[in-house]
C-alpha cells in the first residue's frame, strides 16, 4: 500500500492537500513534525495515514474526552481500526481496547493526556508494537493560551520513553510564540516544521456596527442561515443563557453552552450540536475546541473578542468542509470601554497587561479597518497577503471614507471644555445643543462648543467618539461612569496639525427578511436533496452517529449533481472509500434511482396534459 492508495481506498480523496504528501512521507521515514494547519486543513490525514502504513498502531492524545468517541465512529466507518480509551469507558470495555492493543489488531487509538501519562499505561504502551505518537490541539502546552492543559506539559517525557517512535504534533493556533513554545515544552527540537497559510479562503468575514444586536442577529440568521449549523459567540454567561432563550422563542432552536453548566448538560449539549444539521449553539469561549462538525456555516460574535488570536480561531470553526461559511460579528463603543475595563481590573501583571492591550488594540484595528479583512488577518499572522481578497465585506462593498478633522477637534474640544468627565450621550446633546438640566446646572451652555455640531446626526457622532477611542484620540475612565478624556494621540488633532480620515458607518446586513436560496443547489435538485438528507439521518440515528460521519454534504451535493447508479461511478465520489461503497452504496443509489423515475413521471405527465 502507497499513501496514495490509502487516501483513494480508505478516505475516498483523489489527491493530497497542500503538504499532506511531504509530512506523511517524514514520518513513515521515521522523523518527527510540528504540523501548523488553519482549522480544516485536514491535520488528521497527516498522522492516520501514516499509522496505516507503518508497524503497529498510532497513539493519538486529545484532550477532548467528549468527542473521541464520534471521532473514532468516523474512523471505523471508513474501516480503519480504531479505539479509545479514556475515564468513561466501563473496565470491561478498557480491558478489550487494551488486548487489542496488545494483539496488534489495532490501527489508531485515541488517549487522553492525563491517562497516557500513568505508568501503567506507559508500561502497556512499552509491550505494544508504536507506529507514531500524534500530539493533537498541541497548543494546549502554552501556559499563556486560554486552552491551557497542565497535563500537556508531561507529555514531554514520551520523547525519552520512546525515542524511536515518531512524534507529530498538530495545531490550528498561529502565532510564533505558541509555535516556540510547542517545540520546547514537548522536546521537538528536531521536528521538521510544517507551516501551512492560515487562509481561509471559504469563509466571508463580516463585521457590522451594532444598533439593536439581537434583531441584527434574527435578521442574519433567519435572512442568510435559516436551517443550518452555527455557533454564536457571546462574552458573559448570563447573555449565552438570554440569547439561547430569546433566539428559541423566535423559533430557532438553539442550546446554551458555558463553563457554569454542569458536565452532563455540557456533554449533552455539544453531542446534539454534533448530531443535527440545524442547531445553533449560544457559547462562551469555553466552547468549541475540537469540534470537527465539518458543516457549521456560520460563527456569530454578538461581543468584542479579546485578541485576534482567538477569533481566528472561533472564526475557523465554520466552513470545514471547504464550502462558504460567514464570520459575522457586531461591534460597537461599548465593546471597546469593555474590554478596557476588563484589562485594567483584572489582577494580571503589568506585563501580561501590556500584553493584553496591545492584543485588543491589534482587534480594535480589524474592526475598523476599511481595507480587505482578510488581509489585514494574514498580515497579522505574519503572512504576505495580496491587497484584496475580494470575499470579505470591506471588499464586497468598499466603505466610503471621510474627513473628519473638523468634526474630531469640534468633539476633542467639548471634551476638554466639559471638564474630561462626561459620557458619549451627554457630548453628543451638548455639541448638537440639546437642551439637559445638567447643561444649565453646570453652565455647559454658555461654552463655545454647546451646539457647534448640528450637522452630524446623534448615531454619526457617536460612531465617531468609537473610532477616536478605538484609535487612542480619546481615553475612557474605566474607573468611574465612563467618562472621556483627552487621549495620548489628541493634542496634534486638536491643534489641527494632523489631518484624520476615518469609515463611514453603515449597515452592511442585507435588509431582507425572506431566506436566501441555496446557491449550490439548483431549485430542480432541491427534493433530491432533502431526500437524500433524510436517508443520511435515518442512517445516522440508526447507527447513533452525527450524519457526517455517513457522509459530509460534499459528498451528497455531488451524488445530487452526478446521480451516480453504478459502483464504479458512486466510488470516484470525493469522499466514498470502499467500506462506505460497501455500507451505504446501496441505499444512497436506490434513492437516487427512485428519485429518477418519479422526476420522469411527473414530466411524462405534464406532457400528456
Ligand atoms: P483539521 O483537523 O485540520 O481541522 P480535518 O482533518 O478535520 O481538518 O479535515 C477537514 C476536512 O477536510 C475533513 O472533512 C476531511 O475529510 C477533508 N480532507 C482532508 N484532507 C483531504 C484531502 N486530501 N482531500 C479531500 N478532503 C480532505
Ligand atoms: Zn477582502
Amino acid at each position: 500500500m502507497t499513501p496514495e492508495s490509502i487516501l483513494k481506498t480508505t478516505f475516498g480523496f483523489d489527491a493530497f492537500r497542500g503538504r499532506q504528501q511531504a509530512i506523511i512521507e517524514t514520518l513513515l521515514h521515521g522523523g518527527d513534525a510540528l504540523v501548523l494547519m488553519p482549522t480544516g486543513g485536514g491535520k488528521s490525514l497527516c498522522y492516520q495515514v501514516p499509522a496505516l502504513l507503518r508497524r503497529g498502531f498510532g497513539v493519538v492524545v486529545s484532550p477532548l474526552i467528549a468527542l473521541m468517541a464520534d471521532q473514532v465512529a468516523a474512523l471505523r466507518q471508513t474501516g480503519v481500526a480504531a479505539a479509545y480509551l479514556n475515564s468513561s469507558l466501563a473496565t470491561a470495555e478498557q480491558r478489550a481496547v487494551e488486548q487489542q492493543m496488545l494483539a496488534g489488531t489495532l490501527d489508531l487509538v485515541y488517549i487522553a493526556p492525563e491517562r497516557l501519562m500513568q505508568p501503567r499505561c506507559l508500561d502497556l504502551l512499552g509491550r505494544c508494537q508504536i507506529a507514531l505518537f500524534a500530539i493533537d490541539e498541541a497548543h494546549c502546552v502554552s501556559q499563556w493560551g486560554h486552552d491551557f492543559r497542565p497535563e500537556y506539559l508531561q507529555l514531554a517525557a514520551l520523547a525519552e520513553c520512546f525515542p524511536r517512535i515518531p512524534r507529530i504534533a498538530l495545531t490550528a493556533t498561529a502565532d510564533l510564540s505558541t509555535r516556540r513554545e510547542i517545540v520546547e515544552r514537548l522536546r521537538l527540537h528536531d521536528a521538521q516544521p510544517f507551516i501551512h497559510s492560515f487562509d481561509r479562503p471559504n469563509i466571508c468575514y463580516r463585521v457590522a456596527e451594532r444598533s439593536g444586536g439581537r434583531t441584527q442577529l434574527l435578521r442574519f440568521i433567519g435572512g442568510e442561515h435559516a436551517s443550518e449549523a452555527g455557533i454564536v459567540y457571546c462574552l458573559s454567561r448570563n447573555k449565552v443563557e438570554q440569547t439561547a432563550a430569546w433566539l428559541c422563542e423566535q423559533g430557532i432552536t438553539a442550546l446554551p453552552y458555558h463553563a457554569g453548566l454542569d458536565h452532563a448538560t455540557r456533554a449533552a449539549h455539544q453531542q446534539r450540536f454534533a448530531r443535527e444539521d440545524a442547531l445553533v449553539i449560544v457559547a462562551t469561549v469555553a466552547f468549541g475546541m475540537g469540534i470537527d462538525k465539518p458543516d457549521v456555516r456560520f460563527v456569530a460574535h454578538l461581543d468584542l473578542p479579546a485578541s485576534i488570536e482567538g477569533y481566528y480561531q472561533e472564526t475557523g470553526r465554520g466552513g470545514r468542509d471547504g464550502r462558504p461559511a460567514d464570520a459575522w460579528m457586531l461591534y460597537g463603543l461599548g465593546d471597546v470601554v469593555q474590554r478596557r475595563r476588563m484589562i485594567e481590573q483584572s489582577e494580571s501583571s503589568e506585563a501580561r497587561k501590556r500584553v493584553e492591550r496591545h492584543k485588543l488594540d491589534a482587534m480594535l484595528a480589524y474592526c475598523e479597518i476599511s481595507t480587505c479583512r482578510r488581509a489585514q488577518l494574514l498580515r497579522y499572522f505574519g503572512e504576505q497577503p495580496q491587497a484584496a481578497c475580494g470575499h470579505c465585506d470591506t471588499c464586497l462593498t468598499p466603505p466610503a471614507t471621510w474627513d473628519a478633522t473638523e468634526a474630531a477637534r469640534k468633539l476633542l474640544s467639548a471634551v476638554y471644555r466639559t471638564g474630561q468627565r462626561f459620557g458619549a450621550q451627554y457630548l453628543i446633546e451638548h455639541l448638537r445643543g440639546e437642551a439637559d438640566e445638567r447643561a444649565a446646572k453646570f453652565g455647559h451652555r454658555r461654552l463655545s462648543t454647546f451646539g457647534i455640531g448640528t450637522e452630524l446626526s446623534a448615531k454619526q457622532w457617536r460612531s465617531l467618539i468609537r473610532q477616536l477611542v478605538a484609535h487612542g484620540y480619546l481615553d475612557v475612565d474605566l474607573d468611574g461612569y465612563g467618562g472621556l478624556r483627552l487621549g495620548e494621540r489628541a493634542r496634534p488633532l486638536l491643534r489641527g496639525e494632523q489631518p484624520l480620515h476615518l469609515r463611514r458607518d453603515r449597515t452592511p446586513e442585507r435588509p431582507s427578511s425572506q431566506a436566501k436560496p441555496r446557491a449550490d443547489i439548483a431549485p430542480k435538485d432541491a427534493a433530491l436533496w432533502e431526500t437524500l438528507r433524510a436517508l443520511r439521518k435515518r442512517l445516522a440515528a440508526e447507527q447513533g452517529v452525527p450524519g457526517y460521519v455517513i457522509f459530509h454534504d460534499t459528498t451528497l451535493l455531488e451524488m445530487v449533481a452526478r446521480r451516480p447508479a453504478s459502483d464504479a461511478e458512486f466510488l470516484a465520489l470525493t469522499g466514498v472509500g470502499e467500506r462506505k461503497l460497501e455500507a451505504f452504496g446501496a441505499p444512497f443509489m436506490q434513492a437516487i434511482a427512485a428519485h429518477g423515475t418519479l422526476a420522469t413521471d411527473v414530466s411524462s405527465q405534464n406532457k400528456a396534459r
